[in-house]
């Protein structure tokens, strides 16, 4: 009996670390995650783009003193971008310091680094390419095998694409409806110049890392490099 109780609480433990290896992503209002930044993070998908979003109706910080003026320190200012940088990638703490902390062994300008790694992350060029309507949905494609690196199944969000790696939408995925429908929509958007993308096959290129002029003007990643030089 003690025997079987052991075995149960092993398998109870295995699941509970597989639960949060699951669960390993920032659950929170996406809307919400704007307002508390203060700008479009564009993590919805389409209604980012209609005049339902969050922030076009109410621009102020979530909660109930969400509406009080008050001005940042230095700290906080650096806190609060990399919350930002932290959303807009959908990454959690431990995974961005050790982006982080690779980024500034890398030879060159560390928040360059930081930047291009991150945007070299399969779920972020998933999404650029279209095959997803927001980051979030491209990493949950991903996670549901439907995307090939090379011609290989890759499903992990995290995996770091290559300057020429071909990434494709799997054949049985293709006829997905929520993947036409993302890919439909980007094709009428402009595509970012370091990727080249074929709508009709669901096939992309990474062509090279994205020079800094390419990536958004919005993000202020030195706030970032003197919050961790601390
Ligand atoms: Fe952010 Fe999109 Fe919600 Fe607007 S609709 S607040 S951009 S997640």
């Amino acid at each position: 009996m003690l025997r079987l109780f052991r075995i149960m609480d092993v398998a109870h433990q295995k699941n509970a670390v597989f639960e949060e290896k699951k669960l390993a992503r920032n659950l929170a209002p996406k809307c919400k995650q704007c307002r508390r930044e203060g700008e479009k993070l564009f993590l919805k998908g389409e209604k980012c783009f209609t005049d339902k979003c969050a922030i076009e109706r109410r621009n102020y910080p979530p909660g109930q003193h969400g509406q009080k003026k008050g001005r940042l320190s230095d700290y906080g200012n650096q806190l609060r971008e990399k919350q930002k940088i932290k959303r807009i990638y959908g990454v959690l703490e431990k995974q961005f310091r050790n982006i982080y902390y690779a980024s500034d062994k890398q030879r060159g300008i560390t928040g360059d680094n930081l930047l291009q790694r991150l945007e070299s992350r399969l779920d972020n060029v998933a999404f650029h390419m279209g095959f997803g309507s927001s980051r979030c949905e491209a990493r949950q494609i991903v996670r549901h095998n439907c995307i090939l690196v090379n011609g290989r199944r890759v499903n992990i969000p995290s995996f770091l694409v290559k300057a020429g790696d071909i990434v494709e939408v799997d054949d049985k995925a293709k006829s997905h409806l929520r993947i036409k429908t993302a890919v439909e929509a980007a094709s009428n958007r402009s595509f970012p110049l370091w990727i080249e993308v074929n709508t009709k096959e669901m096939k992309g290129t990474y062509r090279t890392k994205p020079d800094r002029s390419e990536l958004p003007t919005t993000i202020n990643e030195s706030l970032i490099v003197e919050l961790y030089s601390k």
